[in-house]
């Protein structure tokens, strides 16, 4: 194990605690007990023939109920305008709103979209509170955030959840509104580990030459958006061309988390998307349930605060590869 990776002094290697997950060090960044902050209604609008549909947290709600009856569930509260600002402008918010035209083909002008956009952004900074306070935490909501840009919506997402949780988690106690429901602790430094299929251009956008914030994205390219080929700044590219090998794909995603852990954050948000699952409808990566069950267990060896939210994932099995995800990573 090199030494320079502190966040995995424990572990005997680097290999072992990766891709074995047999770390014997303690874990203290999640409880046995994995929080998760849910609305359910977030599955309360819809368009025919979207890939990002309710059934995708309908169908896993009851599932991670029934086979883990000591999890604890929470309700979020909407973000404020003050969180939201930190990420976007006024303008924006302003359009979100008052949404009456489609943003794109991909992202409508759902009725309420503002308010349900509000809930799954909140829920993102509730869970990371919740993760600084010393309990892992995910974020079990849509709509998605991570190609979210300051002044657009785009690919399904409205508000940049991860980035708007990063950017509240750096923010002075006294420089917004905090509610008392979470502890929390003094951050200097963020992590985001964005494994979802796609790159994570928005989140780029919003946290780009940040020094205090340090972002990787793992993702298909050549793929839509058709960002993400280079490294800058405080950001990590890692494209990943299509029909690549699970092994590849899994191995760039460990490079990534040993290099945001370099980075010394003391908090990691992961934007959890399962799109680069091999059955996934709108990719063509290979990654298997057993992928994401290894991606769990390495947050389970991570010991500094973690919080997850949901981004991407539209195959059927989606319920149980984020399942595997937090089972393992919450063992
Ligand atoms: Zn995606």
């Amino acid at each position: 194990m090199s030494s320079k990776i502190g966040c995995f002094a424990f572990c005997q290697s680097r290999h072992d605690s990766l891709h074995n997950g047999i770390c014997r060090a303690p874990r203290i960044a999640l409880t046995n007990r994995v929080q998760i902050f849910h609305d359910p209604r977030c599955t309360k609008y819809r368009r025919s023939g979207h890939p990002e549909r309710p059934e995708r947290i309908v169908r896993t709600v009851p599932l991670l109920k029934s086979r883990h009856g000591e999890w604890q569930w929470h309700e979020p509260r909407a973000a404020a305008d003050e969180e939201l600002l930190r990420a976007h402008s006024r303008e924006h918010l302003a359009r979100v709103a008052k949404a009456s035209q489609d943003f794109d083909f991909d992202t409508p002008a759902y009725s309420n979209i503002d308010f349900y956009a509000r809930q799954s952004a909140g829920a993102a900074i509730e869970a990371a509170r919740a993760a600084t306070g010393g309990k892992g935490a995910f974020s079990l909501m849509r709509p998605p955030g991570h190609h979210a840009m300051r002044d657009r919506a785009m690919g399904f997402c409205y508000f940049g959840n991860v980035a708007v949780a990063t950017l509240d988690a750096l923010a002075p106690a006294d420089g917004g509104p905090r509610p008392t429901t979470a502890a929390t602790g003094k951050v200097e430094r963020v992590a985001i580990w964005d494994f979802d299929a796609h790159h994570g251009n928005g989140t780029e956008a919003l946290v780009a030459h940040n020094e205090r914030i340090m972002f990787a994205s793992i993702h298909q390219y050549p793929g839509w958006p058709g960002t993400g080929t280079k490294s800058f700044a405080n950001v990590l590219n890692f494209p990943i061309a299509p029909y690549s090998s699970r092994s590849n794909h899994v191995r760039a995603a460990e490079e990534a988390l040993e290099k945001l852990l370099e980075f010394k954050p003391q908090l990691l948000l992961v934007s959890a998307g399962f799109d680069a699952y091999k059955s996934d409808p709108i990719t063509q990566m290979t990654l298997e349930r057993d992928d994401f069950a290894t991606f769990g267990k390495w947050l389970a060896d991570v010991k500094i605060p973690t919080a997850a939210i949901l981004e991407g994932g539209y195959s059927d099995e989606l319920p149980e590869l984020i399942d595997e995800f937090l089972s393992n990573w919450g063992s």
